[in-house]
């Protein structure tokens, strides 16, 4: 038998599975061929692999793959940011609002509701009635995703006790 050198490398590569920080560059467009978001310009995405950092489906398609590979995927709502809800679309008089603070269309905040705290937009305002709109601007659309794997890597032990990816792209603090 002969004896690999210490510094011998097998040429294998780490696969994608639970526990692994991935970083990817991604362009997502809409079934409307719309880009609606993009690593472009930035860098990659970096997240913990098997810790709800990503939606389902885009960890579905990601498991097994390495550095290098690309990939197109194409996410249904249930495997994405959810179905649209009507329910969480609401119409409130303006007299809830201060009337000290200016309020527009595209205005952003924080509601209780009975399941929790709820982010809702400003998608309307006629007269006294303001609609709001508290779905994830992604709710109810067909995702599709052009990956590249850029990185895969064990996550340290600091990662794993906080749930995410550390570093560029990542969780900086
Ligand atoms: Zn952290």
């Amino acid at each position: 038998m002969v004896l690999l050198g210490r510094n011998f490398k097998l040429g294998l590569k780490m696969k994608i599975a639970k526990d692994c920080v991935v970083s990817i560059n991604y362009t997502l467009t809409g079934d409307d061929g719309n880009v609606m978001d993009s690593s472009d310009g930035q860098d990659p995405l970096t997240f913990l692999q098997g810790h709800g950092n990503l939606i389902p489906g885009l960890e579905k398609a990601l498991e097994g793959k390495t550095t290098g590979e690309e990939l197109k995927v194409s996410i249904n709502p249930e495997d994405g940011y959810g179905p649209y809800r009507d329910e969480l679309v609401q119409d409130i008089p303006k007299s809830n609002f201060d009337p000290g603070q200016p309020l527009a269309v595209g205005d952003q905040f924080q509601v209780e509701t009975e399941v929790g705290p709820l982010v809702v937009q400003v998608t309307k305002i006629e007269g006294e009635n303001v609609s709001i709109d508290g779905n994830h601007p992604m709710a109810g659309k067909t995702l599709n995703f052009d990956v590249k794997i850029e990185e895969v890597r064990a996550a340290t032990e600091e990662e794993l006790s906080h749930g995410h990816a550390h570093g560029p792209g990542g969780h900086n603090h």
